[in-house]
């Protein structure tokens, strides 16, 4: 694949991919899995559906969450302060059971020469999290992308989330959110620093 998407496009709309026989056929043996009828007539055209709304939550594998950060703005009139995104909402889906975790993120860096558009950071966010994931991991991803690409004094990435698979099975324990982080840079190394973009994050 030589052929760079357009920023923000996915190679493919997901929407309008054909859906393979054995994938439908996989949802319908997972239907009858949960106790239902797949050729009911409620439920003849989900597996079609239920594949499309697969390939959107994924569609982060279609693409590399780095080219967001590939158009950067030197000139930044001498700035040289915390930029941060805070309240990012986003969903992605737990590895372990596919169930879907729904959260918000604060993304911080202090930049070093360059800059990136402000929305770049959330495309970031949702091009990992638009995957398979575990909330550390996507936390790490973010931060490691940012940290690789824009080469910033420091990096921050605060992510709060629920997990389905916590609040609707197993435990059942709803309203509580999980809440990782990941600093690099300054905001590792430096508590003032670390403190400083945390009271900004609102924590
Ligand atoms: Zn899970």
């Amino acid at each position: 694949m030589n052929q760079e998407p357009e920023d923000g496009d996915l190679v493919a709309e997901p929407a309008k991919l054909p859906v393979p026989k054995d994938v439908e056929e996989a949802i319908r043996t997972l239907i009858r899995w949960a106790g239902d009828d797949p050729e009911r007539e409620g439920l003849l055209d989900t597996p079609k559906r239920v594949a499309r709304a697969w390939k959107e939550y994924c569609a982060g594998y279609l693409e590399d969450p780095a080219h967001h950060l590939s158009r950067t703005f030197k000139e930044v009139g001498g700035y040289d302060e915390v930029v941060l995104l805070k309240d990012i909402p986003f969903q992605s889906h737990c590895e372990h059971h596919m169930a879907p975790i729904i959260g918000k993120a604060a993304i911080a860096y202090l930049p070093r020469d360059r800059v990136v558009g402000i929305s770049k950071l959330a495309r970031v966010l949702q091009g990992f999290a638009r995957r398979l994931q575990v909330q550390e991991r996507l936390t790490a991803e973010v931060a490691d992308c940012i940290w690789e690409h824009l080469q910033p004094h420091g990096v921050a990435v605060v992510i709060e989330a629920n997990h389905a698979c916590m609040s609707a099975r197993g435990v059942r324990t709803p309203g509580v959110a999980m809440t990782t982080s990941r600093m690099m840079g300054v905001f590792r190394d430096d508590e003032r620093s670390r403190k400083e973009v945390l009271s900004l994050m609102g924590y």
